[in-house]
């Protein structure tokens, strides 16, 4: 039993449809505390099993797909410059956003940037941001964001 709570590494976990989480996203402007969380979250997963920033980024892969976010492929790593070029399969955003909308004019998988940001930041330890240039809502055949150091012309 596990009397109404959760627990992945010592934190609450809510496990909640994807339609509930593509509402909260539409509805709440909130990169930067998602970006601080998950930036944190990482830190502890690495304290959690004593890995090391660069042994973390060989199983990046393996962790995200486990967010229920989509299926995450690093297709760069540029780790002097510290950007990346991620693609992401079967956004589990983009389909609910398709569910429910035509297809958008724009990029929708907010929250998906708001943690890749997030992870990045605590992987190449720098205050990185991401940018979604493709999605699958958009009619992309799939997602595609790039992490840049914050401020940094894309
Ligand atoms: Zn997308």
């Amino acid at each position: 039993m596990n009397h109404g709570s959760i627990e992945v590494l010592n934190r609450k976990q809510i496990l909640l449809s994807s339609e509930i989480i593509h509402l909260l996203q539409l509805e709440n402007n909130s990169y930067d505390k998602i970006k601080e969380i998950s930036r944190q979250d990482f830190h502890e997963f690495c304290n959690e099993f004593g890995s090391k920033r660069k042994e973390l980024m060989a199983n990046i892969e393996d962790i995200f797909n486990l967010y229920g976010l989509g299926r995450l492929e690093i297709k760069e790593v540029d780790s002097k410059n510290k950007s990346a070029k991620l693609n992401l399969f079967n956004s589990s955003i983009a389909h609910v956003h398709l569910n429910k909308n035509k297809e958008s004019g724009k990029a929708v998988c907010n929250l998906t940037c708001a943690v890749l940001s997030g992870i990045f930041s605590y992987l190449f330890d720098e205050d990185i941001d991401c940018r979604e240039q493709r999605c699958y809502a958009k009619g992309d055949e799939f997602c595609q964001f790039v992490v840049k150091k914050r401020g940094v012309d894309r």
